[in-house]
Order: C-alpha cells, then sequence, then structure tokens
C-alpha cells in the first residue's frame, strides 16, 4: 500500500491552523509517524504525518519530506483523534495540542542538526557542492544555517537529502542529547566457554597468580542464577575486585562487556505488597452500583464523603480492569501531592504502575510514552495530573478522574486551554472504556449532569470510620475585633483551641489560602506600595528572604529599605500570608514545632516528602499551609483545623467562587479526626450569618447546590450556558481597548448568543501587557458549531487590521 502514496498531510507543532501537504517521494510513509519537513525560510521540523493521499496541494508545490524517522508510528489513529477533538472544542491549532502532548526529545526543532555518518564510505560519487558539505561536517555537526554559512549557500537543503539518500549524512539526533537512556554495564562469559565450560578448567588454573581475577570469576558463576549476564557493579562488589581486573578478563577473551538500557521508571525499593482492604458494607454497596450503572452508561458520578473510602472501592475497580488486560488512566489534580496514594497504590498493584507527571524529567516521560504506547504490563496503570489524559493509550478500559470538582484540571495557559475532566470522559467513550469521576463535593456541572441522568450517580454516605464529619464552628472576626480579642490573626477562641489540641498531644493545622508574608507592603508614613513593573498588582512581601516577589510574573527584588516615594524607612505590611501566619502562630506557642507547607516551601524536591514525613511522624504538631495542606493528606493526629479567614475565599470574581468556596472548605474540614475521634473545625469569618457559611457548617451540599443551580439558571451561568472567553492583551492600553472593543462590534454583528464586554480584569496587566476580556455566552450544540467556525474567520480578518497586529489574541473555552 505504501507505493501508492505520493503526499502526506503533516501537523506542524506550531501555531497554525492548518495541516500542510509535503511531496513523498519513494519513502515509505504511514499515518502516525514523524518525518522532517522544511518549513519557512531554512527551516525544518519535525511533524506528525496525518494522512496519506495522492492530492497534490492547489495552492502552492509541495516541498518534500526531508526525512522519515525509522520508527513505527509514534501515534495510533486513536491519538490523533482525541488531539482533533481537543483542538476542535477548544479553538486551537492541532499543532499546539502535539506540542503540548509529545515529549518535546519527540520533536527535534528543526533548527535541525546534521552529522556525518559514522565510518562515511566512498566521496567519489558527491558533486563538489556536496563534498563541500561533507568537508564542513568533518569537524563535527551543524546546524542547517551554519552549514549554509559554511558552503556559502542559504539552503543547502537539497545538497543535504542527496547526501541522506546516499547514506553519508544523518539528521544529528538531538533527541539522543535531550533523551538519553540508562544503561549499565553487564558481563557475561565469553560464548567459546559458555559453549563448553569445560574450557574453563586450565584458565582457572592459569588464573591462580592472579587472585583478583579468579575472584571475579568464581563470583560470576556464583551470582549468574537466573541469566548469563550480570551487572559489572555487582559483580565487582562481590568479588571484591576493581575495573582493570576485569579488563584483564575481558582482554583475554573469558569475559565479555555489554551496556543494557535500564527502565529508569521501574521502582526500585521494592514495597511489599499488600492485598486490597476487605470493603465494609457501604462500600461494597457502592462498588456493586457503580458496576450496574457502567452497563448501561459510560460515565459514573462517585459522590462520596470525605474518608469514606473511595479510593479503596477505586482499588477494585482497578483490579477487574488489569485482570482484563486493560489500561487505567487515574487522574488526579496535582501529583506532587500524592505520596500516599502512590505508597498505596503500589502496595496493591506494583509495578504495574506508572507515575506520569509533566515536571518529571524528559527521559522519564518519553520512556513512559513508549510504554504505554507499546502496552507494556510495566505501565498498564498510569496516575498522573491533567496533562497524562493526553498519553498514547492503547486499551483503555477505566478512567478515574479523582476530586473531579478541582479547578486545576483545567489548563489556563498555554494553550491548548483544555479541561482534563471533559477530555477525559470524551477519551473514554472514543476508548469504550467506563469514566469515574469522584468528589466528595463534586462540580455543579457534574451533579446537573447527574440529575439529567446523562451519567450514572452513585452515592457513598458513611466515613469509613464510622466518625462523623467533624463539627464546624465559627468566630465572628467583627465581634473578636470589637472586643479586642484578636492576637494578630487569630482570636483569643482559635488560641485557647489550639492549646489544649497541644495539650492532648494531637496536631493543628493551620489554613490561609495565601502564600508569602503579606500581600503588600506599605510606608506608614505615605502609603506607597510597590509594585510589580510589569503586572498591575503590589508586590508580596516574603520576610524569610526579605524579598518583594510578584506572584503573576515572578518578577522579585530586594525588599527597599527605604520608601521610593518619600525615603523615610517605616514600612507596615497588610493583609495576611502564610509566612506571618507561621511566625504569629511561633510565637503565641513558642515551645511548639510550627512547619509551612505552600508553594514557596516545597519548591525543592523531596522537601514536600520532608514535611509531610515529620507531621506524619508527630515531630511537627502545628502545619501551617495553603490550599496544599488540603488536598489528599490523610494524617490520623489531627485533632483541629483552623481557617484564618473565609471570607477571602468567598469574594473572588468568578461565578465559580461560591462553589470553590464551599469545596475548599469542607475539604479542609476533612482533614480533622479522620481517625478514631470526631476533630473539630474552627472559622474565623466576618460574615458567620451568610448562607454559604451555614451550609458549610452542616455540611449541607445538596441545599448549597440547589441554590447555586438556581442562580446560575437566574443568571445565566453554566450549566445552562456555555461560555468562551476572549483575552486581548497589548503593551498598550488604548490598543487592546480598541481590538477588543473591535472584536465585540464584529461578534456582535452574528447572531450567537450574548457577547458581553469588554471589560477589565482583576489584574488589569500582566507581564507588561493590558487585558481586555470579552464573554459569549450561548446554548445549544449548533452555537456552538457555528461560533466555533467562525472564531477563526474573525480572527484572520482581526489580524489584517495594521494597528491590532501585535495584540494576542487568547480563546478559552469553558473558563
Ligand atoms: P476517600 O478517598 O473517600 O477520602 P480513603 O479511601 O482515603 O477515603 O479512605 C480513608 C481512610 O480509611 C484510609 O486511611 C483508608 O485506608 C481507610 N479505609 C477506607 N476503606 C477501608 C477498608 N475497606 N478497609 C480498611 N481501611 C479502609
Ligand atoms: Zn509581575
Amino acid at each position: 500500500m505504501f507505493e501508492s502514496v505520493f503526499y502526506v498531510d503533516v501537523i506542524l507543532p506550531l501555531n497554525l491552523p492548518k495541516a500542510f501537504t509535503y511531496a513523498v517521494g519513494s519513502k515509505k510513509i504511514a499515518v502516525g509517524q514523524r518525518v522532517i519537513v522544511p518549513f519557512g525560510k531554512q527551516k525544518f521540523y519535525t511533524a506528525i504525518v496525518q494522512a496519506c493521499h495522492q492530492k497534490p496541494p492547489q495552492r502552492y508545490e509541495a516541498k518534500e519530506v526531508v526525512f522519515v524517522f525509522d520508527e513505527p508510528p509514534l501515534l495510533s489513529s486513536h491519538q490523533l483523534d482525541i488531539w482533533s477533538w481537543i483542538a476542535k472544542y477548544y479553538c486551537t491549532p492541532l499543532g499546539m495540542v502535539i506540542k503540548g502532548a509529545l515529549p518535546s526529545s519527540f520533536l527535534l526543532e528543526s533548527q535541525s542538526v546534521v552529522a556525518l555518518k559514522e565510518g562515511v564510505g566512498s566521496l567519489d560519487e558527491c558533486s563538489p557542492s556536496e563534498a563541500k558539505i561533507i568537508q564542513a561536517l568533518q569537524e563535527g555537526p551543524l546546524s542547517m544555517k551554519a552549514l549554509g554559512k559554511a558552503i556559502d549557500r542559504v539552503n543547502p537543503l537539497s545538497g543535504v537529502q542527496k547526501l541522506m539518500q546516499k547514506g553519508l549524512l544523518e539528521l544529528y539526533q538531538q533527541v539522543d542529547e535531550k533523551y538519553r537512556p540508562k544503561y549499565r554495564t553487564v558481563v557475561r562469559l565469553a560464548s567459546k566457554y559458555a559453549e563448553d565450560l569445560d574450557r574453563l578448567h586450565p584458565v582457572f588454573e592459569s588464573l591462580n597468580k592472579a587472585p583478583k581475577q579468579h575472584s571475579i570469576l568464581l563470583t560470576y558463576f556464583d551470582i549468574q542464577t537466573e541469566s548469563v549476564e550480570v551487572p559489572q557493579k555487582e559483580l565487582l562488589q562481590k568479588a571484591g575486585a576493581s575495573l582493570p581486573a576485569l579488563k584483564a578478563l575481558v582482554d583475554k577473551g573469558i569475559l565479555e562487556q555489554d551496556a543494557q538500557q535500564v527502565n529508569r521508571n521501574l521502582f526500585h525499593d521494592r514495597v511489599d505488597s499488600l492485598p486490597l482492604n476487605p470493603l465494609n458494607e457501604a462500600q461494597q454497596k457502592a462498588l456493586k452500583e457503580i458496576q450496574k450503572a457502567f452497563l448501561s452508561t459510560p460515565t459514573v458520578l462517585f459522590e462520596g464523603v470525605t474518608a469514606s473510602g473511595k479510593t479503596e472501592v477505586y482499588s477494585y475497580l482497578i483490579a477487574q480492569t488489569l485482570a482484563q488486560g486493560k489500561q487505567i488512566l487515574y487522574l488526579v489534580p496535582e501529583i506532587s501531592l500524592t505520596t500516599q496514594l502512590v505508597g498505596r497504590l503500589r502496595a496493591y498493584f506494583d509495578t504495574q504502575l506508572q507515575v506520569y507527571h509533566s515536571r518529571y524529567s524528559l527521559s522519564e516521560r518519553t520512556e513512559i510514552w513508549d510504554q504505554v504506547l507499546q502496552g507494556s504490563p510495566t505501565a498498564q496503570l498510569i496516575l498522573g495530573a491533567r496533562s497524562a489524559v493526553l498519553l498514547p493509550f492503547k486499551a483503555l478500559g477505566l478512567i478515574i478522574v479523582d476530586e473531579e470538582h478541582e479547578a486545576s484540571y483545567k489548563q489556563t495557559d498555554p494553550s491548548p486551554r483544555y479541561q482534563a475532566r471533559d477530555a477525559a470522559i470524551v477519551l473514554g467513550q472514543q476508548q469504550g472504556a467506563k469514566t469515574l469521576l469522584g468528589s466528595a463535593t463534586p462540580s455543579i456541572e457534574s451533579l446537573y449532569n447527574a440529575q439529567q441522568e446523562k451519567y450514572g450517580w452513585v452515592r457513598l454516605t458513611q466515613r469509613f470510620t464510622g466518625v462523623s464529619m467533624p463539627k464546624i464552628q465559627t468566630i465572628d472576626l467583627k465581634e473578636a475585633y470589637r472586643n479586642g480579642e484578636m492576637q494578630g490573626a487569630f482570636s483569643a477562641r482559635l488560641i485557647r483551641a489550639i492549646e489544649s489540641t497541644l495539650k492532648q498531644d494531637k496536631q493543628v493545622i493551620l489554613f490561609q489560602n495565601r502564600r508569602g508574608y503579606a500581600p503588600q507592603m506599605e510606608c506608614s508614613s505615605c502609603g506607597y506600595t510597590p509594585q510589580c513593573s510589569q503586572c498591575d498588582v503590589s508586590l508580596t512581601y516574603h520576610k524569610f528572604d526579605h524579598l518583594l516577589r510578584c506572584h503573576y510574573c515572578g518578577f522579585q527584588m530586594q525588599a527597599p529599605q527605604q520608601c521610593y516615594s518619600c525615603g523615610m524607612s517605616r514600612w507596615d505590611t497588610k493583609g495576611l500570608g502564610t509566612q506571618q501566619l507561621e511566625t504569629q502562630i511561633q510565637h503565641l506557642f513558642p515551645e511548639t514545632t510550627v512547619a509551612r507547607l505552600d508553594w514557596d516551601s516545597t519548591r525543592k524536591k523531596g522537601s514536600f516528602e520532608d514535611i509531610f514525613e515529620r507531621f506524619d511522624r508527630g515531630e511537627i504538631q502545628i502545619l501551617v499551609g495553603t490550599q496544599m495542606v488540603v488536598k489528599g493528606l490523610n494524617f490520623a493526629r489531627v485533632h483541629l483545623v483552623g481557617i484564618l479567614n473565609a471570607d477571602q475565599l468567598m469574594h473572588y470574581p468568578d461565578f465559580r467562587s461560591h462553589e470553590r468556596c464551599f469545596q475548599m472548605l469542607c475539604q479542609v474540614a476533612g482533614r480533622a479526626g479522620r481517625a478514631a475521634e470526631t476533630g473539630s473545625v474552627l472559622l474565623q469569618t466576618y460574615q458567620p450569618q451568610h448562607s454559604l457559611i451555614q451550609q458549610v457548617q452542616q455540611y449541607n451540599y445538596p441545599a448549597f447546590v440547589e441554590e447555586e443551580i438556581h442562580q446560575r439558571k437566574a443568571f445565566e451561568y453554566p450549566p445552562f450556558v456555555r461560555l468562551i472567553q476572549i483575552r486581548c492583551l497589548h503593551s498598550q492600553l488604548a490598543v487592546v481597548q480598541q481590538a477588543a472593543q473591535w472584536y465585540v462590534n464584529v461578534l456582535k454583528q452574528y447572531e450567537i448568543g450574548t457577547v458581553l464586554g469588554p471589560t477589565t480584569p482583576g489584574v488589569a496587566r500582566v507581564r507588561n501587557r493590558y487585558i481586555q476580556e470579552i464573554l459569549i455566552k450561548f446554548k445549544g450544540v449548533k452555537s456552538r458549531n457555528q461560533i466555533k467556525a467562525l472564531l477563526p474567520k474573525v480572527q484572520q480578518s482581526f489580524e489584517s487590521i495594521a494597528t491590532f497586529r501585535n495584540t494576542r489574541v487568547q480563546i478559552d473555552v469553558d473558563p
């Protein structure tokens, strides 16, 4: 079938709206394969073949594919399907999805580099210009551009191409630089001796005068039990010998050395495997209901209160799916916070588990990618955050989306701005897999879908231990301030509760969802507040390193001694961050060990685990933290949870702010008293009467949901309408305002729904770019398709307007 292919459509990993067609020549090529193609002036890119056909492009002459990677296709057609869905649904070029999904080692940036092939043969048949290329490359590999300069030609491509065809040149695999498989040296007996062990007698005798070599050979036979190859390191260690002695044996032709690729991702330290815990009655019932629901619907919402044992129920479903030989994707909101979960899953599923994390090294991700693509038994169960949904699954049987309500499933930047939970549901349907959405406080969208019977719906209402949810009590901040009962951020009641918890030898978690010391530093004589020079926000003061940091762009500077504005040096701080909380509580309880868990304290690799383990062992009594303390942590001895200020969470300019506030407060509360006895939660707020606070207090999520659904309907928010947000960014305010207005005017001409804006977001400028936002509200699939067809066209005319040339437009679907 290869012979009849003349052209391929390829996707370049670039922000381009469509595929490009290239001629193939006589090369063998298939869909999903990687190729290198020339694009633009002197540029080459690795691209993915999307289609093979015989139609030449109409408006341009097809250039030729330069190189076809000699490997089985990297992507299945399934993969291209789901990625195309993401591209289309989230209004992103497919190239950007590919760029976001594939570990970059697969995508040689074409500033590609070429090298002479080793052991180059005859140069006789080379033209003079080809000979020049070879000469230039004799010093070492060169990029196309450098090569062009060296031989005085703008485009050395054709010459390079011909030389490649002659087998004299190859693309210098930058892959090798980025991705180095890990090797270990192994040693085996030379075949001459292996075939006939008797020949070894004289060898042993001859080695009598070389005790080290003798020892190595003996040790080899000692440890060579299962395989003829033994790791060199182990051999030398056990023989008490060093490398020269081994080398001597190799030189004599007795032993041979070889390099063997090791799989980096296999966990090396063994865990004791454990059988699954027997489920209690309620859990068994839930499991049965889930299984039953899956018979009639591919997606099931599993609503189970915190510590009800959802993970245990998942584990049974996982075990069943593994037994069917199918793959499982287990999505969690944030992988680095899942130490406990990884431990549990490893104990149950051991070597079948792989953890996929976008922050892992390229090599690790590349290896997992390969294993998933091959359906390897060592990667049947993939635990990962958002990006794991883009892996090349072969035979997916089950997807678990844990904490499905979490905001971090949505990628906001960069594009593709996809919602991994929603993409997972589509992926599941495509692969015929079951998708289970788990949460104690499901998203309004999912609950609504369950109410509408689009999803199955299974509830688990008891905590596993039978311990009831901790009692939530509110503390009125207004009153506490009025009565002079505050010490820093702490009310007298909260302090007394901490005291008594510590006395009982129990632990405390204090929650404040703001890191740093204080969100603002203010000059107490003139009121000046240092601002980020690139963003319209004040800089957050970080006391421990005495820095001012911008939490939007990462800019940081030394905190100034003197006020830039009046020259005085009397600084005051405003607002409360975790660092300040830590300082205050340490001051109040000087004998107690306090630690802080937030983005700043866990940036170093392993520091999260360290704090976590110390808390687990009881070396830390009070843990102060942002929402990091909320997620998935499960400590038996936490008795008291203090929430310093609930109001902040409520008043966030987003239609989901109440939903998020409820979810977060419930999750924080769920950290207390998980084991033997009921814990307690103290919640400081200025509005103890607010209906949201009251509903949280009663754990009345259904009441909250009912009210919220009502509001969403009345004010036209999802799930009753769909939203697309368009953000315009430019370095000049006037330009961006004009641009956004243009967009609004144009969109309003089409009757596609309600177009709102432009509006200025809370932070109006980030990284030196002013922002204007537009919101489109619409209903129904038909409008959705119309809008998505319309947007690229509008964007095209937008781009043709000179004034707007440097205006960036970002489209965010389901923001
Ligand atoms: P959730 O995911 O619903 O918050 P978990 O699965 O983390 O709940 O369970 C909470 C705690 O209860 C864990 O420590 C877990 O080991 C324990 N647990 C839950 N179900 C069982 C069971 N059937 N047998 C033994 N322990 C269980
Ligand atoms: Zn900034």
